[in-house]
């Protein structure tokens, strides 16, 4: 469930041209392509805002540089960017700026510049908040680099967003179960969480090829990731996306892992799937069910291809399984009829 009005993106992409070291599962052109010249993202910037969808007056407009760590750039090439966005700030045109940033690559002098150029949003690239899995994951920062840079960034008033991935060497459900208490108690404003791919050219494909690192397999992404959303639903912490955006890059660079264009949806149906388990196991009847939840989550209730329901008619019996579309249900619950009245479940029960 995305719980926050997201703002309207201009995403540019950057390469990793900041880091010293690439870590293991990054294929900087697969997820950034070329470094684009500051002319170049004025041209962009200018493009895209005619493209912008309608409801873009209401919404607010953000530049994000994403890809690379953006303040592990030369300084002068940061300035050479924030400048080219200034204009569109002033005219109103764009409303903010966000970047993408690695935990050690924040400095005070940083933040400075980044406030001084009206940065609102930065999103810091976690991963896990396990050291051993840091480490084999060649990050270069221990766990300890992102509680200090979220209390800081607090303290200077950004918005905060922090990236996790699952499925790196070394991390387990457990791992990362640990990596979502330690996540939650920093208290930030959303989350992004993706699991690992192997791509060509990142130092993971070595691995992989050596038969050193086997990607986890998408039904066990989604189920990890099933029981983390609805961990952080508990804790009220937004996550605002699941799962890399599918660019023609990643498309062209992906080699093996649980990649999904949908993958966010898939989590949710695996929720919706436990909640009519859950209220079928304790109130099944006669064969038969009637189902109603919000418009919006019927397809969740249905599954792809509605293998949800197919799976509920088998595991219970069921001959016919019919679905009632309410609009005054809030999203997130699942009603079932019974002889006597309709019974219903939370998504955020699944967690207690
Ligand atoms: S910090 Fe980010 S951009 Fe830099 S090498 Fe690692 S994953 Fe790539």
């Amino acid at each position: 469930m995305k719980d926050r009005m997201a703002p309207l993106i201009i995403p540019i992409f950057l390469p990793a041209i900041g880091c010293r070291e690439r870590c293991l599962f990054c294929n900087q052109k697969a997820l950034a392509g070329e470094l684009p010249s500051p002319l170049s993202v004025r041209n962009f910037i200018e493009a895209s805002l005619p493209a912008l969808p309608s409801e873009a007056k209401e919404r607010e407009k953000q530049i994000a540089f994403y890809g690379g760590s953006f303040t592990a750039i030369h300084r002068d090439n940061q300035v050479s960017y924030l400048k080219e966005v200034q204009p569109f700030l002033v005219s109103g045109l764009i409303d903010s700026i966000r970047i993408s940033t690695r935990p050690d690559a924040l400095d005070e002098e940083t933040l400075s510049l980044l406030k001084q150029y009206g940065v609102k949003t930065i999103e810091v690239g976690v991963q896990s908040m396990i050291d051993e899995v840091l480490l084999l994951a060649r990050r270069g920062h221990c766990a300890a680099h992102a509680v200090d840079v979220v209390s800081r960034l607090k303290n200077k008033n950004f918005e905060v967003g922090l990236q996790l991935m699952i499925g790196l060497p070394g991390d387990t459900l457990d791992r990362f179960f640990q990596t979502l208490d330690r996540v939650i108690e920093l208290k930030p404003d959303f989350l992004r969480i993706h699991p690992t791919l192997v791509l060509k050219g990142a130092p993971l494909e070595d691995l992989w090829r050596a038969g050193e690192y086997s990607p986890m397999p998408l039904i066990e992404a989604i189920q990890w990731l099933k029981k983390g959303i609805v961990k952080l639903e508990n804790s009220s912490v937004s996550v605002a996306r699941i799962g890399l955006q599918p660019t023609k890059e990643l498309q062209r660079d992906y080699l093996a892992g649980p990649y999904h264009p949908a993958l966010h949806q898939l989590v949710d149906s695996a929720i919706f799937l436990d909640m009519a388990t859950s209220l079928l196991q304790r109130f099944q009847e006669n064969g038969q069910a009637i189902f109603s939840c919000h418009p919006k989550e019927v397809s969740n209730l249905r599954g792809q291809k509605n293998e949800n329901l197919l799976k509920l008619k088998k595991d219970f019996n069921v001959s016919e399984i019919s679905i009632e579309e309410r609009q005054e249900l809030p999203k997130g619950f699942l009603g079932l009829q019974t002889r006597e009245g309709e019974v219903s479940i939370d998504r955020k029960s699944l967690g207690s």
